[in-house]
C-alpha cells in the first residue's frame, strides 16, 4: 500500500451533505438517474432514480474491493435501496445508508441473510489493510434490521412505482430490477448472466422501454463453457496423476460452491477439500433453494467434499488431490496458508478461475512467479493456469438480451469506459438501440432522446 493514511481517509469520510455529487434542484419533468458510483467503472455501484414528484429511489450501494478501495459520492437523503445482490461491490456501503439516512433495503431472502457476513468481511479487510471505512460494526446491526424481504416475481409499491426482482443468474439470490413507472417501463440488470451455471439458471430478458445492462464483459466472449470445463477437469487429473495438489482459489460467493459443483459432476473419484467463507454461503443457498437450479445437486456436491473446519483439518487438507479456498484473488484467507505450504512441491498446481485483478496477490504471482506471505515476497515456482468460469453475461449474450428485451434505450453501466464500453456500445446502437454512456457525478433523463426524435 502505497498511499498514506490520510489520503485515505479524506477519500472516504463523508461529510453529510457536502460530499455528494448528487444535484440538489429537484428534477424537471421525467425520470432522471444519477450514478453516485458503478456508471463509468466496474462496481462501486450507486445509482439514484427521481422523477419531478420527487419519488426517489436507490439501486445498490457498494464499494470496489480494489487496493485502495474505491467508494461511491455520498448518497443523498433517501428513504429505500434496492440491493440487487450479495457481492461488497454492490453492498459494501449500505450500513452507512441505513445508519445516516435510516434507509430501508429492499432484497431476497439469501441476499439478505449473506449481507451480514459480507459486511463484517469487508469491516475485516478495511481494519487488516489499513483502509478507514464510513462506517463500523455497530452500523451493520441497523443495516440488518433495514431489510425488507421481497420474493422473486413479487410486485410491491414505492409510491406510484411498482418494482419487482426478477432472477439474474450470477449468483444465487442476486436480482434484476423492474422499475415500472407510469412514463416508462424500466429494467436493471444488476450483475447478470443468461447462460445457466451450476448454482443458478440464466436470467431471461422482459420487454421493456429502458434497459440498464452491466457491461463488465463489453468487447469480450466467454470461450465455449463446455471446452473450458474439459480443459480445467484434464488439467486438474493430470496434476493428480502426477502426485500433485490442486489449489483452487474461489471467490466465497457463488464461485467456491460452482468449482466443487463441477468437480462432484466430472471428477467424483477424487478427494476435494473445501475452506474459507464459502463453506457458510453454501449452507445459506440451500437454505433457499427457490434460488437455486438444482438444489440436490448442490446438496449432493457439498457431503461429498470434506469441509476444512479445524487446524487439523487444514493439515490434512495439503494431502487432499484438490483445494478449493478463498480468497479468489489471494489477498489473504486460507488460500496464503495452504500455498506458503504447497509451494515446496513442483507437482501441485494453482488453477484460477477467474481474473485476477491489478495489484493482487494473484496477479502478482502470474507477472512475478512471487506472492506476498507474512509481509515478504516470496517465490512460488508453480504451474498455474487460468480458466474462466465468470457469470456475468459476455458481449454477445448483452447484444442478444438487449435485442430480446426490445429496449428502446440501452444504458450501459458497471463498465470499463475505454475497453469494454465503447466496443459494446456501438454493437448496440448497430441493432438500433439509443445508448446511453453514463458517467459518474452527471444526471441523465431517460427517454430523453427517444421523444426528441419523435
Ligand atoms: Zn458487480
Ligand atoms: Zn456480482
Amino acid at each position: 500500500m502505497c498511499r498514506t493514511n490520510q489520503t485515505v481517509s479524506s477519500m472516504v469520510l463523508y461529510s453529510p451533505g457536502r460530499t455528494s455529487s448528487y444535484p440538489e434542484d429537484a428534477p424537471k419533468k421525467g425520470l432522471r438517474y444519477h450514478c453516485l458510483g458503478g456508471g463509468d467503472e466496474v462496481g462501486n455501484v450507486g445509482i439514484v432514480f427521481e422523477n419531478e414528484q420527487q419519488t426517489r429511489l436507490l439501486l445498490d450501494y457498494g464499494l470496489a474491493p480494489t487496493n485502495p478501495p474505491r467508494y461511491p459520492s455520498e448518497a443523498p437523503k433517501v428513504s429505500d435501496a434496492v440491493i440487487t445482490h450479495s457481492h461488497v461491490d454492490h453492498l459494501g456501503m449500505a450500513p452507512w445508508l441505513c445508519s445516516n439516512h435510516r434507509t430501508l433495503l429492499h432484497g431476497t431472502a439469501l441476499t439478505a441473510q449473506i449481507s451480514e457476513m459480507m459486511w463484517y468481511d469487508c469491516h475485516k479487510v478495511s481494519s487488516i489493510e489499513n483502509y478507514p471505512l464510513a462506517w463500523d460494526k455497530r452500523d451493520i446491526d441497523t443495516a440488518l434490521d433495514a431489510w425488507r424481504i421481497h420474493d422473486f416475481g413479487e410486485t410491491w409499491d414505492h409510491d406510484d412505482w411498482k418494482l419487482t426482482l426478477r432472477k439474474a443468474g450470477h449468483i444465487p439470490g442476486a436480482a434484476m430490477l423492474d422499475l415500472e413507472t407510469p412514463q416508462r417501463k424500466v429494467l436493471i440488470s444488476g450483475d447478470f448472466d443468461t447462460r445457466d451455471s451450476p448454482l443458478t439458471k440464466g436470467a431471461k430478458p422482459r420487454k421493456v422501454d429502458t434497459l440498464f445492462v452491466e457491461g463488465t464483459y463489453g468487447g469480450r466472449e466467454h470461450p465455449n463453457l463446455d471446452e473450458e470445463i474439459q480443459r480445467f477437469i484434464e488439467h486438474v487429473q493430470r496434476v493428480v496423476d502426477r502426485g500433485g495438489t490442486v489449489l483452487i482459489p474461489a471467490f466465497a460467493n457463488g464461485r467456491t460452491q460452482d468449482v466443487v459443483m463441477r468437480l462432484h459432476k466430472y471428477l467424483p473419484h477424487l478427494n476435494v477439500h473445501v475452506d474459507g467463507m464459502g463453506k457458510r454461503i453454501a449452507k445459506m443457498q440451500m437454505n433457499h433453494p427457490d434460488t437455486l437450479r438444482d438444489p440436490a445437486a448442490l446438496r449432493a456436491a457439498w457431503s461429498w467434499c470434506r469441509r476444512v473446519s479445524s487446524k487439523s483439518d487444514r493439515k490434512r487438507a495439503l494431502e487432499a488431490d484438490v483445494i478449493v479456498s478463498t480468497s479468489g484473488m489471494l489477498q489473504g484467507g486460507p488460500s496464503i496458508w495452504y500455498l506458503n505450504r504447497l509451494r515446496h512441491d513442483p507437482k501441485n498446481a494453482i488453477l484460477f478461475t477467474g481474473y485476477q485483478a491489478s495489484r493482487t496477490g494473484g496477479r502478482q504471482l502470474q507477472n512475478e512467479g512471487t506472492l506476498k506471505i507474512f509481509g515478504k515476497d516470496t517465490e512460488i515456482p508453480l504451474e498455474w493456469d487460468t480458466y474462466s468460469f465468470s457469470t456475468h453475461a459476455g458481449h454477445k449474450e448483452i447484444v442478444d438480451f438487449a435485442a430480446a428485451c426490445e429496449a428502446e434505450e440501452v444504458i450501459v453501466y458497471h463498465t470499463d469506459p475505454v475497453h469494454a464500453r465503447p466496443p459494446l456500445a456501438a454493437a448496440l446502437e448497430k441493432n438500433g438501440h439509443i445508448v446511453h454512456n453514463p458517467v459518474n457525478g452527471i444526471s441523465e433523463y431517460l427517454g430523453e432522446d427517444f421523444s426528441r426524435s419523435h
